[in-house]
């Protein structure tokens, strides 16, 4: 079985029960690893899980391409890869549990052909301090639908995941867990949740591979253990109660279904592989080898980068995305690059790396017709890349020769390298191995890349023609002005709007976020009279620096996909504590926000698409 074939059967078997097929959006960014099939990629559908009426109906259906940048230098193991595709189905206010569990479990045993007797799942087990009843309804479906063929179905309780790896299997098949691992709601646990927040319980399916256990992890393994023997391939989120002013619990009056799986997982169980490269992969490993003349087994870490970098940069060039410095374009320039030097490791002759975009444009284009329509363009970004980097790189080793002449490489050498060449670090190390140097100050080079990024962050958070020097008196309350706008758009939009891109002239300011649809010009009203309020209150704009987790913690926006140093500055809109808004941010910006007043009224000049799923909005102090 291919992944077209898994993905043609999963989206067939869920039409043929009356779903909608929507289109994938452009690539989604999926930065936290413990959302995978949760959270994050429903986002554009949140509006309608909370009562909107769909223009497709109450069934819905897709396979969504997803990104996740985080995951680049963990690539090169068994499972991890930074593009992949989810499959998702939902109900609005139709169908729920009875439904839900049977129709995928019998995707998976009777379309995919899944032995049931490998599948573990798990459900919530209850909060009674918050008064979430435990989810045995969807324990007793399971429980019955592995009776019907035949296999044992005993309930155990576990309860956290810490838990799991003292108490173990007990010979369960399907296992209760506690909140962190099986509810679902924005704000998290139920504890955490607002009032007049939904959210619900949650249920996994997991494929035992039966390799075996590995006790770094814990003395005994469970379904949500990491060694590797359990693979997650798909949850489904049962979106069931709101929360109440006085913390209870009701059941909402629509209640919806939010399943997502992994498709490329989904395959590799089918293939009884834990590696999903061979299975998700395989054309293009394929490809490799005869223009290597290599086998995928002689070197898979290699294989692997080369195989996932080339297929996220396809996928990331045919949505408009060019390799460059900055913002997303950043991520195809390192994926590329990265791809290109295990390609030469492999020894796919110089220049010839663009070969290896036919076979993934060959496995897509019948889900992803736009790749075969865009071919020559991305052929031609990824052979330019690859050319510029082969001249950097020149440059670079030379550099890296003459360091080496005098008899070691310093960490300044090796920070001078990564930041004036573009060397990753890890190919210093190799290079400077092979010409005998065996020792770098790998700490040394850290810390001064640590403060090398918080400068460089500081002077390109705003793209801001000029950066810092550019501090004009307009563009710096604009600058301001657009941290208000960013929280006012969430606070009308929704908290899953995120900046995706900005630019600030002396003359207006400009932020691109996701959002699925056109902002009314009642909303856009809305969001004037915030800014304008903000304004208004005079509040103080204060710079904090701290540890990036604690920044993380008080739930400070960031950029998309930015790595940043262990030590961030943050600016507020407000006391820190009480802060309307919390940015990293390297400024500047004004001390109080009245000073924006002194150049006018912050008003929406524009309000228009830039691309699937992603607006753009213009603004002004005037
Ligand atoms: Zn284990
Ligand atoms: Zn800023």
């Amino acid at each position: 079985m291919t992944l077209q074939e898994v993905r043609k059967k999963y989206l067939e078997f869920f039409k043929a029960r009356e779903h909608a097929e929507i289109p994938s959006a452009s690539l989604v960014p999926m930065n936290d690893p413990t959302t995978l099939f949760t959270g994050s990629g429903m986002q554009p559908l949140v509006p309608y899980l909370l009562g909107k009426d769909h223009p497709a109906g109450t069934r819905l259906v897709d396979s969504q391409k997803a990104f996740r940048s985080g995951d680049i230098e963990e690539v090169g193991d068994n499972r991890h890869t930074t593009f992949f595709e989810m499959l998702g189905n939902w109900s609005l206010g139709d169908y729920f549990k009875q439904e839900q569990l049977p129709w995928f479990f019998e995707f998976l045993t009777s379309e995919v052909g899944l032995d049931p007797a490998k599948l573990y799942v798990t459900a919530f087990m209850g909060d009674e301090k918050n008064n979430v009843p435990r989810d045995t309804e969807a324990a007793e479906i399971w429980q019955r639908l592995f009776a019907e063929k035949g296999i044992d179905n005993k309930v155990v309780e576990i309860g956290s995941e810490e838990d799991g790896y003292q108490v173990g299997m007990q010979g369960g098949r399907i296992f209760y867990y506690d909140a962190k691992k099986n509810w679902w709601s924005r704000a998290g646990v139920p504890e955490k949740m607002p009032a007049g927040e939904p959210g619900g319980p949650d249920s996994e399916v997991f494929y035992d591979f039966g390799t075996p256990h590995d006790t770094k992890w814990g003395p005994e393994c469970h379904p949500n253990c990491d060694c590797g023997r359990f693979l997650e391939i798909g949850n489904s989120v049962f979106m069931q109660y709101i929360k109440n002013e006085d913390g209870s619990f009701a059941l909402l009056p629509k209640q919806n279904v939010d399943f997502g799986g992994g498709l490329e997982r989904i395959l590799a169980a089918k293939l009884g592989n834990p590696d999903i490269f061979p299975g998700a992969h395989g054309p293009i490993l394929a490809h490799l080898e005869s223009l290597s003349g290599k086998t995928y087994a002689d070197d898979v870490k290699s294989f692997r980068i080369i195989a996932d970098h080339t297929k996220a940069a396809v996928f990331l060039i045919a949505d408009g995305v060019r390799p460059g410095p900055a913002d997303q374009g950043y991520f195809v320039r390192r994926l590329i690059r990265r791809a290109v030097r295990y390609a030469d490791k492999i020894g796919i002759a110089q220049s010839g790396f663009a070969q290896v975009v036919r076979p993934i444009v060959d496995m897509y284009k019948d889900q992803y017709p736009e790749l075969e329509e865009k071919i020559g363009e991305i052929e031609v970004a990824i052979a330019d890349e690859e050319d510029r980097f082969r001249k950097t790189l020149a440059r670079g080793i030379k550099e890296l020769e003459r360091y080496i002449g005098a008899g070691n490489l310093t960490a300044q050498d090796a920070f001078q390298l990564v930041t004036t060449y573009g060397f990753p670090l890890e190919l210093i190390l190799e290079e400077a191995g092979e010409r005998g140097i065996k020792q770098i100050d790998i700490e040394g080079f850290k810390e001064l890349l640590g403060k090398h990024q918080e400068l460089s962050r500081a002077g390109s958070e705003q793209k801001f023609k000029g950066g810092l020097a550019d501090t004009a008196e307009q563009t710096v309350r604009l600058h301001t002005a657009h941290h208000l706008l960013l929280k006012a758009l969430q606070l009308v939009l929704g908290p899953e709007v995120h900046q995706r891109g900005s630019n600030i002239t002396q003359e207006r300011l400009r932020i691109d976020f996701n959002y699925p649809q056109k902002v009314t010009r009642e909303q856009l009203d809305e969001i004037e009279k915030i800014v304008n309020e903000k304004i208004k209150e005079d509040l103080p704009v204060v710079r904090t620096e701290m540890a990036k987790e604690e920044a993380e913690k008080l739930g400070a926006e960031h950029e998309f996909g930015a790595k940043y140093p262990d030590r961030v500055s943050v600016y507020s809109v407000g006391p820190l504590d009480k802060a309307f808004s919390i940015e990293f941010c390297g400024g500047p910006h004004v001390s109080h926000t009245a000073e924006l007043a002194q150049s006018g009224v912050f008003k929406i000049q524009k309000e228009e698409a830039v691309a699937q799923g992603i607006r753009r909005i213009k603004a002004i102090l005037q």
